[in-house]
């Protein structure tokens, strides 16, 4: 059979359970109902996932994005697996922010490499608002060249939110990171209820909340069922739920703490374990394996490269999402959930 799967566009609309079932998400789970999920036998937690996934989701598709640093280092934060925290030394080298510019230079080339969603990461505990004009205009020129825009740049108030959602901004990413009990073990220059506070901003400023963590930190069981159970009973579900694994990065408290441990790579069954129940409690979210980060670099930590992932892809029989949004056949605004293989801020 010739290789040409990864130009063809493929439906998988099998019959599977209906879409009407996840029209209106819980987010009422409690904390034992996410357990047992991560409890199921692996295959039957793949089988419910993959149900629900083809009810709301195109499931031969994967969204391709392109992260930027638009702004490395120096982050006055001290988020335990972070390489551009103040206060580790990992020899990165700090820069001011971007000229816009060069962010829709960047921007351009992405497209041009088929992403359809462009991110933009600053390392900073929040921006200050001198800093907001120059932001938005890269949230217009990016939207400008037709693809989706999403922005990490820390904490933001009512107003900053609203500025950059008046330009346009489709999507602000904003992790929880772990479990609200295991917060403070990664991080201690903000809390968990911070995080809730910028997400409240987020939306009222009609903003798509992209919100998810990081597993492989040396967290427990119980820390993953607690992280998505934070996620799935959040007011909205996020429109994005990123689930990152752990790139341990030398110089970082993390890093050092599982550098030679065998907590130092996540199993990778329970890494697909963690996406598919992320799935099943929140089923119309892009969450888990929706959508990966293109390119050979994430904002710091290297990244599989374009040939990799078209190899990956043609493996696998899934080609590119070509439309800005996932189709959403529950009938609410698209969800996405997000799976990739880095360290986020
Ligand atoms: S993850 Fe983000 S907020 Fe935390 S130290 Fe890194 S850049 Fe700063």
């Amino acid at each position: 059979m010739s290789d040409t799967r990864t130009t063809e566009r493929v439906s998988h609309d099998g019959p599977t359970a209906s879409s009407a079932a996840y029209a209106a998400p819980r987010r009422d789970w409690s904390r034992q109902e996410v357990a047992a999920l991560f409890d199921l036998p692996f295959m039957e937690l793949i089988f419910r996932a993959a149900e629900v996934h083809r009810a709301c989701h195109r499931s031969g598709e994967v969204q391709l994005s392109t992260l930027l640093s638009i702004k490395t280092g120096g982050c006055q934060e001290d988020c335990g697996y972070c390489s551009q925290s103040v206060s580790h030394d990992t020899g990165l080298k700090a820069t001011k922010l971007m000229d816009v510019r060069a962010v829709l230079q960047a921007a351009a080339q992405a497209k041009d490499n088929g992403s359809t969603r462009f991110c933009m990461g600053a390392a900073w505990r929040n921006p200050r608002d001198r800093d907001i004009p120059k932001l938005t205009e890269m949230v217009e020129g990016v939207r400008a060249m037709g693809m989706e825009t999403c922005m990490t740049l820390g904490m933001l108030t009512a107003d900053q939110a609203k500025a950059l959602g008046e330009a346009g901004l489709d999507y602000y990413n904003h992790n929880i990171d772990t479990s609200p009990e295991n917060y403070a073990n990664v991080i201690t220059t903000r809390s968990f209820d911070d995080r809730i506070d910028t997400l409240e901003h987020v939306r009222a400023a009609g903003i798509n909340i992209c919100c998810g963590g990081i597993v492989g930190m040396g967290e427990t069981r119980g820390d993953r069922v607690g992280f998505i159970h934070a996620l799935a009973t959040l007011p909205v579900h996020p429109g994005s739920v990123p689930i990152n694994a752990l790139v341990p990065v030398k110089g970082t408290v993390i890093g050092d703490m599982l550098a030679d441990t065998s907590l130092a790579r996540l199993d990778e069954i329970e890494f697909v374990r963690t996406i598919a129940v992320a799935r099943i409690v929140m089923p119309r979210s892009m969450a888990g394996a929706n959508s990966i980060f293109t390119g050979d670099k994430l904002l710091t930590t290297n990244n599989a490269g374009d040939h990799a992932d078209a190899a990956l892809f043609a493996k696998l029989g899934i080609v590119p999402m070509m439309t800005m949004e996932p189709h959403d056949k529950c009938g609410e605004p698209v969800q996405d959930l997000a799976s990739t293989r880095s360290t986020a801020c």
